[in-house]
């Protein structure tokens, strides 16, 4: 079983099909755009599942498929039905804008994929636009529910927690998981390197930094309940909301590092294995 030298067993693989994206969140990247790898550096979907094979006999036992936007590249669910494939592997999820999910869900579900991660910071089309840089509200909303009604569960909507952006809307935001069985989840924004300006009217990842102690604050008023202490691996803290369908979670990378208890590996699209 892989242990790295802190004593961490692993037993989750983050895997990235692609660099590319079809947005530009102004948290994550320049409004031109990274600088794309060749395609012929993009690893193949046989050369991903020889990983993940290697990796399941190794004790992995959970697969998340990222990207950039993994549904830019072609034929995704080809990829979840090999590694569905794999013995060992038992969870296969995805983390997605949900801008191509109304198209995918179904045939993601059919080939294995179990559940999906959504990146939703707003639920103001226009606000939407802003922060993604041109994405539309409408076509998420209608990924996230066609990822619910080909069966995708538990349904998580990642929040990027934003001062001067978003930060208004937080009670609206998980208010979304007393009428659905969704576990909305705040995260603190995280610095990236080369950080070019947000846009105009907009703060920058310093500036816009909420801790998340903060947050948690901004929701008195919902009674938030927490569920057992945190233990297990997982990044998120978690609470109910008294009378709700779903949870709520808190993920606080800057402010109080979950680094004890993480059991990740990721694998870049160009074949790196990194541990963070
Ligand atoms: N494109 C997919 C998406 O947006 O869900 C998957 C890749 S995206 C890099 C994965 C997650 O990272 C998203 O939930 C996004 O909100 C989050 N993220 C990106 N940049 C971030 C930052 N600077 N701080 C905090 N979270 C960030
Ligand atoms: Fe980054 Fe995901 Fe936004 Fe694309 S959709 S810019 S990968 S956070």
């Amino acid at each position: 079983m892989l242990k790295d030298s802190w004593g961490r067993s692993i037993t989750y693989l983050r895997v990235s099909v692609t660099d590319r994206c079809n947005l530009r969140c102004v948290y994550c990247m320049p409004p031109e755009g990274i600088r794309l790898l060749p395609h012929d550096a993009i690893l193949r979907y046989e050369e991903i599942v020889e990983v993940v094979r290697c990796a399941a006999e190794h004790g992995v036992r959970e697969v998340r498929l990222t990207g950039g936007e993994p549904l830019t590249r072609p034929n995704l669910p080809a990829l979840v039905g090999m590694l569905a494939a794999i013995p060992g592997i038992q969870d296969i999820s995805l983390t997605t804008n949900a801008l191509l999910l109304e198209r995918f869900a179904l045939p993601l579900a059919e080939a294995g994929l179990k559940r999906v991660n959504i990146s939703l910071d707003t639920l103001r089309p226009e606000r939407f636009a802003r922060i993604t840089r041109g994405g539309s509200f409408e076509q998420a909303w209608r990924g996230i529910l066609a990822a619910e009604a080909a069966g995708l569960a538990p349904i998580k909507i990642n929040v990027v927690a934003m001062r001067g952006v978003n930060e208004d809307e937080f009670p609206e935001l998980a208010r979304l998981a007393v009428d659905h069985p969704w576990q909305v989840r705040f995260i603190e924004v995280m610095p990236i390197k080369n950080e070019s300006p947000w846009g105009e009217d907009l703060p920058n990842s310093e500036t816009a930094f909420i801790p998340i102690g903060e947050v948690q604050e901004r929701l008195a008023s919902l009674s938030l309940e927490p569920l057992d202490e945190k233990s297990g691996p997982g990044p998120a803290r978690e609470y109910r909301i008294p009378g709700g369908l779903g949870r709520i979670g808190f993920i606080s990378p800057v402010s109080e590092h979950f680094c004890a208890t993480c059991n990740r590996l990721r694998l870049t699209s160009d074949g790196f294995l990194r541990p963070c």
